[in-house]
């Protein structure tokens, strides 16, 4: 299998990671939440509790808590970090463009630091790890803007 990645890339990409492992970015919780989901990946034992709050069809507020490997927590602070503030049809395309690039093959740009989770894709295992948020974020985004179309 092709790697398209540089030693250079990986140190990176592994500083990133790290960086958002141990400096998680939205932890914690949202008062008032909209919607509140529990994601769960039982062959790494990875937890994530995603709290949503959308707001005249925008991503207000996101916070996240749980425990985990240290791809499933990064991947959840930068999930938060690129989705914070945005419109809520622009934080699923987000969501599928990020999906896309971890289940397919080949590379993909301009999801800045994003992308370094990427290289956990030599890892099909831990692929699961990454996506774990995000599925969590797409089923939230769901049901929130069901529910802000509510009268
Ligand atoms: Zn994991």
């Amino acid at each position: 299998m092709a790697v398209g990645f540089s030693s250079v890339d990986d140190e990176l990409f592994r500083e990133i990671i790290l960086d958002h492992y141990r400096n998680p970015r939205h932890k914690g919780g949202l008062d008032p939440a909209d919607v509140t989901l529990e994601a769960n990946n039982p062959l790494c034992g990875d937890e994530i509790l995603l709290s949503l709050r959308l707001r005249q069809g925008a991503v207000e507020g996101i916070a996240f808590s749980g425990r985990g490997c240290s791809i499933s927590q990064a991947s959840a602070s930068m999930m938060c970090d690129s989705v914070a503030g945005k419109p809520t049809d622009e934080a699923s395309a987000t969501v599928q463009r990020f999906r896309d690039m971890m289940l397919a093959e080949g590379g993909v740009d301009g999801l800045g630091d994003l992308e370094a989770l990427q290289g956990v894709k030599r890892y099909p295992v831990r692929v699961k790890c990454a996506l774990l948020p995000w599925n969590a974020l797409l089923q939230g985004l769901a049901d929130g803007s069901a529910g802000e179309n509510r009268p």
